[in-house]
């Protein structure tokens, strides 16, 4: 069986690599194994962590997106001050260049890096007061450039047993109207080739 290629972040249960080494919380995590389970043997994913691929190490000080007073959005560490912006949107470019066919992509909700919604913009004058949290993360904007039309879903949205049926259907749709999927690149060749041989951690 012609095996479904999704892109996921990591630390949705493949790693604790969150910035402060912590689990995310089991009823989220609960939505990919529980998905993983229904499609065993259909789904294989490609785990990606874009801070541990920076270099920032776990745990590490937390990163923010910065809004400056003219709109435009950068990725800063606050702690130390270092503005990753430029790395970021390297790594995103090399990584998202490197993937084949790629039928879909569920990351973590409300990250600087993978968000796909629900991320915090702060203002640069202040790093304490956040603008809004409508917005996106640096990789799931970089996702959405290069993968427009693929679907991404992340780990609260598939709690929902609609939300997550619907994120399946188009995966679907797109595996059975382009044959150029049945030969997927999955896997990222950059420094550290082994990184995305981890299993995610099924509960029974
Ligand atoms: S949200 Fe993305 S960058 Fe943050 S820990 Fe998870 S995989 Fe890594």
């Amino acid at each position: 069986m012609t095996k479904l290629h999704i892109v996921i972040s990591r630390c949705l249960g493949f790693a604790n690599c969150r910035y402060d080494g912590e689990l995310v919380e089991p009823v989220a995590l609960e939505s990919v194994q529980e998905l993983a389970r229904e499609f065993a043997g259909e789904i294989e994913f490609v785990p990606i962590c874009p801070e541990l691929e920076l270099g920032l190490g776990c745990p590490r000080p937390r990163i923010c997106v910065v809004r400056s007073t003219d709109g435009a959005l950068r990725l800063v560490q606050p702690a130390t001050g270092r503005d990753l912006t430029v790395g970021m949107k390297q790594f995103c470019a090399a990584f998202l260049g490197s993937l084949g066919k790629v039928l879909g992509f569920i990351l973590k909700r409300g990250s600087p890096s993978c968000g796909p919604r629900d991320v915090k913009q702060f203002y640069a004058s202040d790093l304490e007061q956040h603008v809004d949290r409508d917005g996106v993360g640096f990789f799931a904007q970089a996702v959405g450039e290069r993968f427009s039309g693929v679907p991404v879903t992340d780990e609260v949205e598939l709690m929902d047993c609609g939300a997550r049926g619907r994120f399946l259907q188009r995966v679907r749709r797109s595996l059975i109207h382009d044959s150029s999927c049945r030969n997927p690149k999955p896997g990222y060749n950059g420094s550290s080739p082994d990184r995305n041989k981890q299993s995610l951690k099924v509960k029974p």
